[in-house]
């Protein structure tokens, strides 16, 4: 008898709870739902350079005064990345607002953008759209689209064979570096290729550095810029080794260094890496050697430097699993997950400062024997260009050994030029 009284008297109070919680989140919501009323949202989509939203609201008693349109190409999980922009209006009872959203700025296609209206009239109502998502995708070119349990790829202007084999490809990516990292991914990965790298810089617009590959990690979500599937085998799988690194570490992703991403990502490329290892050797008395210190950011991974840090990241997480066995990469990544700094974590798994593990490291690159480089087994139509890499917030360019071997050619070519050549004039 107690019992059910208390349980009675439970819910009433947790009705009484609930309404006032209600209430608190959720001012002026319940007097505006009748005052004012939104029509349907429309977006136009003017990829790469712009989103237009535009919404009718009315007011059954008052003027519109004010509007103000929320938004972030996160999605709606990630509400403490929303921007507001108010929204300048003329005074009237029904009224359409309006806001463009200059996309060049960096925001990926497929990104799913969140966004919502809210508004106000003479008389104090106040009234706010539901959230509502809008895929930001390329416009550009009529999309086909295969996808199982584990990968979505999306490609253009070419046979359902192209689809099958970059999903295979995409699918066996998956399952060595779910295999690497323990782990399976609980949302499938989405590649999107393009045909070209004009194609893909159309919206990426990069600089000097021309990227093979790019992952928006946090997203699962890779780019690829070619139809060669040979090339592919080695982009996606770098681009899904960020996905899985970035899924691995969650947010202490920020505190690993950008070498130790770019070095993992690399090793789990399914490529002979005997040239990259060759070449780095030939740098190691080369003024431009850069420590792992100053590789920790992302800043050499941009400039004229990158192919150095790429190579340089390989060898030493090469070295790493050569040295200490493959379980030291993951034993290191859970270090920076308990929160340990790089010296600590490195304390920690080797038994060494990341200056002591650095100095052992240049030992054994000095002395590492290197098979022969398998001249002639690619073929490199599709890379017009030396290599390329960009690593953003929750993000990573690929750099392919492809490009990596033609950019050596330029590089060597260029070194061959007179000192007074005017191409090498600012
Ligand atoms: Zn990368």
């Amino acid at each position: 008898m107690f019992k059910r009284i208390s349980t009675g008297l439970a819910r009433v109070l947790a009705i009484v709870f609930a309404l006032s919680l209600f209430v608190c989140l959720t001012p002026g919501t319940v007097k505006a739902q009748d005052a004012i009323t939104f029509g349907e949202p429309v977006i136009i989509n003017n990829f790469p350079d712009s989103l237009t939203f535009q919404i009718t609201v009315e007011s059954t008693s008052g003027e519109i005064n004010k509007a103000e349109f929320i938004f972030n190409e996160y999605g709606v999980e990630y509400p403490d990345s929303n921007r507001l922009r108010i929204i300048e209006v003329e005074p009237a009872q029904e009224i359409t607002l309006e806001y463009t959203w200059d996309t060049t700025t960096g925001i990926y296609p497929w990104s799913s953008v969140a966004y919502s209206w809210q508004a106000r009239d003479s008389l104090g109502n106040f009234a706010q759209t539901e959230i509502e998502t809008f895929i930001y995708e390329d416009t550009r070119f009529t999309w086909q689209r295969l996808e199982d349990d584990r990968a979505e790829v999306w490609w253009h202007d070419n046979d359902s064979s192209f689809g099958n084999q970059v999903l295979a490809i995409a699918n066996t990516a998956i399952e060595e570096q779910g295999a690497f990292f323990q782990l399976e991914l609980e949302e499938p990965i989405q590649a999107i290729i393009y045909n070209s790298y004009d194609e893909y810089n159309a919206w990426a617009r990069e600089d000097a550095h021309r990227s093979s590959g790019m992952a928006y990690a946090g997203h699962n979500l890779i780019f690829a810029n070619t139809q060669n599937t040979t090339a592919l085998e080695e982009i996606l799988s770098h681009e899904i080794g960020h996905i899985y690194f970035h899924y691995y570490l969650g947010d202490k992703v920020y505190d690993v260094p950008v070498w130790l991403n770019e070095g993992i990502a690399q090793y789990l490329e399914p490529v002979n890496h005997s040239y990259v290892i060759s070449w780095t050797q030939s740098q190691m008395q080369d003024d431009a050697w850069l420590s792992l210190f100053v590789l920790g950011s992302n800043h050499y991974f941009y400039g004229e430097d990158r192919q150095l840090s790429y190579a340089e990241a390989y060898c030493a997480v090469l070295y790493m699993t050569e040295t200490y066995g493959e379980q030291s990469i993951l034993d290191l990544l859970d270090a920076y997950k308990e929160g340990k700094s790089t010296d600590k974590a490195f304390e920690a798994v080797f038994g060494l400062t990341l200056s002591e593990f650095e100095a052992e490291w240049l030992v054994w690159l000095q002395n590492k024997q290197v098979l022969e480089y398998p001249s002639g087994e690619y073929s490199l139509p599709w890379a017009k260009l030396a290599v390329g890499g960009a690593l953003l917030l929750s993000m990573g360019c690929g750099i392919s050994i492809f490009s990596f071997a033609l950019g050596l050619f330029l590089i060597f070519r260029q070194k061959k030029l007179p000192k007074n050549d005017p191409a090498e004039m600012n």
